[in-house]
């Protein structure tokens, strides 16, 4: 058989650079087809290099003709393209068996409806575009044939939790709760008062983990497993109810399904994002991903909490937007990217994080999510209203 050929988006980021290490592990049975990333041109040229994609594809054209340049002065005859219908044509073509989309934020919402509208197979790493548009999403797939298979740990772990035919419905294969489980980030600990002083440096250095900024900050406040509860909302088709978040600071057990009977069944694993890629990647069988085995020895013992939704705000915010529904979800999460950027840039206060996600909920009204149209303008209301609110300095 034929290598699969895979569209990676977002091949220079941290789960785009573990993707490729997967596929270079098994290169007779996948092929870099297209690369995707935004600015780093010196790593996607690297890239190209190594794996010889038939496609790159960068933001705008300035850069794609420097890369182009360089590709052939090095001999690659990769074809050199930018801009976001680039992003959605490499994820659309014919050839393209799967797509890994792992592009940070909302950024990453038309390519990957590009994908499922094709038919693909979608590796999902960005969960943004399922808080953003969990609706439309879901009724893509299903009219389209394609295929959705979690990346993000806990959803790839209650997958592989789950029975093959969960689609018929959680209750009806004897699911009682789905126990979705975090570290607690850097901050589970620290006084809350320490909490208004955090730098980003710290608020990214995740116990556990390593990843892009913008999800360390997300795992910093919370607002990561809040978006993740919104993920498996979609994911599952969950109930809020039936989603009860266990804090587990260790990050041994990615999560766990609680059945009628009593049985919990969970997936356990090293903190390595190569696990989950290669499941996605691989599924149903299973595949080399280069992680060392769980030594339990060493791990000794495993610690669960209840979650804090006072000291941690953004997560109580998840379950909020999901009884509010609608394009409430769009809202939060494009509230929250612009509030981790100003953070990220300092000028924002880590307290101030879920403050203007609080306000911007508040104020920019709920409608439809069920088109693209509606989810885009709700998502452009709110970032125009949390940029104005950083501008007035109104949570410095
Ligand atoms: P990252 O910041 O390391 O990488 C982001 C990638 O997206 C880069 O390749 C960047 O070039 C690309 N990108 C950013 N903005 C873009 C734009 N406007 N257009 C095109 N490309 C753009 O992020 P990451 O940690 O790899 O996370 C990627 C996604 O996966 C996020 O949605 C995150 O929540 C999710 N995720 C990550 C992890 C992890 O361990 N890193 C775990 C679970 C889920
Ligand atoms: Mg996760």
């Amino acid at each position: 058989m034929s290598p699969q050929n895979i569209t990676v988006l977002g091949s220079t980021g941290s789960i785009g650079v573990s993707t490729l290490d997967v596929i270079r592990r098994h290169p007779e049975r996948y092929r870099a087809f297209a690369l995707c990333a935004h600015s780093q041109v010196d790593k996607l040229f690297e890239q190209c290099q190594v794996f010889r994609p038939v496609y790159a594809v960068v933001r705008d054209a300035a850069l794609a003709d420097v890369l182009r340049g360089r590709c052939q002065q090095a001999g690659l005859t990769v074809e050199v393209l930018s801009g976001v219908e680039s992003l959605e044509y490499v994820s659309r073509l014919p050839e393209v068996d799967a797509v890994m989309a792992a592009i940070v934020g909302a950024a990453g919402l038309r390519p990957t409806l590009a994908a499922a509208r094709a038919g693909k197979r979608i590796l999902l790493a960005n969960k943004e575009v399922l808080v953003m548009a969990g609706e439309l999403f879901m009724q893509t797939v299903r009219v389209s044939g394609a295929v959705m298979l979690p990346v993000d740990s806990e959803h790839n772990a209650i997958f592989q939790a789950l029975p093959p035919d969960f689609h018929r419905g959680l209750s009806a294969c004897g699911v009682r709760r789905i126990l979705l489980t975090a570290s607690g980030g850097p901050f589970r600990n620290t006084p809350l008062s320490a909490l208004h002083d955090v730098t980003p440096e710290a608020a990214c250095a995740h116990p556990n983990w390593v990843m892009g900024r913008k999800i360390s900050v997300d795992s910093a406040t919370m607002m990561n497993k809040g978006l993740e509860v919104i993920e498996a909302r979609w994911l599952f088709d969950a109930a809020p109810a039936q989603i009860q978040v266990v804090v587990h600071p260790q990050s041994v057990i990615h999560s766990a399904v609680d059945y009628a009977d009593g049985s919990v069944l969970a997936q356990l694993g090293n903190p390595d994002m190569r696990t989950p890629i290669a499941y996605a990647m691989s599924w149903p069988e299973r595949i080399d991903a280069g992680v060392e085995p769980l030594d339990l020895f060493k791990i000794g013992r495993l610690d669960f909490y209840e979650p804090d939704f006072e000291r941690f705000r953004c997560l109580q915010l998840a379950y909020d937007v999901l009884h509010a529904g609608g394009t409430a979800p769009a809202i939060l999460n494009a509230a929250n990217e612009v509030a981790v950027a100003a953070f990220l840039e300092g000028a924002l206060p880590f307290l101030g994080i879920p403050r203007l996600n609080e306000a911007v909920l508040q104020a920019v009204p709920v409608g439809g999510a069920d088109s693209l149209e509606g989810v885009c303008a709700a998502d452009a209301a709110a970032r125009a209203l949390a940029t104005s609110m950083i501008e007035e300095r109104r949570f410095a």
